[in-house]
């Protein structure tokens, strides 16, 4: 046994027993090995008094564009189109390699501070994110996301990159990092550029990310030009035999749209804040879940957000469709928790993540709660999911390891980042 947790308070997000009081939860190697109220036999290498905090599944955010924390602040407040056409696009065309490395060793430092364990990219410059996931010990999907630009596909260097990316990154540390087939958009890609991407992903077993209807008028325009929502026009495509895909935001999906997605075992990458920002809707998540749509939440990008605390998201998640239905029982705080782990867990094709339970992956976090904000504790999801937020993580733990404890990161030396990125 490596290590031994004590006196914890421990939401497990398991289905028999979703909370213990004065628990052990004990790792060993990359796994959790037990989780109980008697104090297990083994002595541990180390044992933490978790006396004073709660012990919960590491945090999964499903869609991000890690490099884009550059661009936190770069601009806020304007139309979507100038966003990406004056700023985004612009600022993007500048990036190098270098660059992407150490944006992404920031967003992952971030990401780490504040209880993700687990999320899934599409971007560029795969093989500098990859390699700041690879040392840092965070788990992702990661994928290259591909637009289809009227090139001979094999041809296209997006898609070499995609290749290699598969090759030499996937299943990584017993699969730590996973590779996903990435299609950007219904409107930045052609027909053939689809099918082509969803076939490599069919070929592979890989999950497939698109964004899908996030604003109106890209739902709309693809209802013009193919007389179908771009989740049906999808469908009609093949797409999705075969692959599981993971759509992004799903801001204006249909009933029919949910159908199509549940029917392939698809999940939603909720993404309430980036949506909220940049005006481009509110995702009808509650007619999904009673679809028996798997919803998951993510941060989208940090130039659409602006920081990757998914604490933010869990707490607008669980109150934002209340305010929309005008139900207060619309999504509850355990659902709201749910999304954010197990769901997002099962949407990256993992099976054994996102509860505290024996045999599990052991990606979990420690918050501290003898703050004044999280005082009273009558209950201690409700307080998780209402009043805590990303700062009141003191220890991310990723497959067993520790990288993050007390302010301190163990692999990513921060103080070099900040200063090359100033
Ligand atoms: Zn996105």
């Amino acid at each position: 046994m490596d290590i031994l947790f004590k006196n914890a308070r421990v939401i497990t997000m398991d289905e028999a027993t979703s909370y213990l009081e004065n628990a052990y939860v004990a790792v060993s190697g990359r796994k959790i090995e037990y989780v109980g109220t008697c104090r297990p036999e083994k002595t541990p290498k180390r044992e933490i008094d978790a006396r004073g905090k709660v012990i919960m599944p590491g945090i999964v955010n499903t869609h991000t564009h890690i490099p884009m924390t550059l661009f936190r602040g770069l601009s806020d407040d304007c139309e979507l189109q100038v966003w990406l056409t004056q700023y985004i696009w612009p600022a993007e065309d500048k990036l190098t390699s270098d660059r992407v490395r150490l944006a992404s060793e920031l967003a992952i430092a971030e990401m780490l501070r504040s209880g993700t364990t687990s999320f899934s990219d599409s971007y560029f410059f795969v093989d500098a994110i990859a390699d700041a996931v690879k040392s840092s010990g965070i788990r992702a999907n990661l994928s290259r996301s591909i637009v289809g630009s009227g090139e001979e596909y094999e041809e296209m260097a997006s898609v070499s990159e995609m290749k290699e990316l598969y090759k030499n990154y996937h299943m990584f540390d017993d699969g730590r990092i996973k590779v996903d087939a990435s299609i950007h958009a219904e409107y930045t890609s052609e027909t053939e550029c689809r099918i082509k991407t969803a076939a490599f992903a069919r070929e592979n077993g890989l999950v497939l990310q698109i964004h899908t209807s996030e604003t109106k008028k890209e739902h709309n325009d693809c209802i013009e030009k193919y007389g179908r929502t771009p989740t049906a026009q999808f469908e009609k495509e093949g797409l999705f035999d075969g692959v599981t895909p993971l759509l992004a935001h799903c801001c204006h999906i249909t009933e029919d749209d949910m159908e199509i997605i549940r029917n392939r075992g698809g999940s939603v990458a909720h993404c309430p804040y980036s949506n909220l920002k940049l005006a481009s809707g509110v995702a009808p998540v509650p007619a999904m879940m009673k679809k028996g749509v798997n919803v998951t939440l993510a941060t989208d990008g940090v130039a659409s957000n602006n920081n990757t605390d998914m604490f933010e998201e869990i707490k607008l998640f669980a109150t934002l469709h209340k305010g929309i239905c005008g139900d207060p029982t619309a999504i509850g705080a355990l659902k709201a928790l749910r999304a954010a782990t197990l769901n997002g867990a099962a949407a990256q094709g993992r099976s054994n993540l996102g509860r505290i339970k024996k045999g599990f992956e052991a990606d979990m976090i420690m918050l501290d709660f003898d703050r004044p904000h999280l005082i009273p504790c009558h209950n201690t999801i409700s307080n998780v999911v209402y009043s805590a937020n990303g700062s009141d993580v003191v220890m991310t733990m990723v497959g067993g390891k520790i990288l993050y404890e007390d302010g301190e990161f163990k692999t990513i030396d921060i103080e070099r980042v900040k200063s090359l990125l100033a």
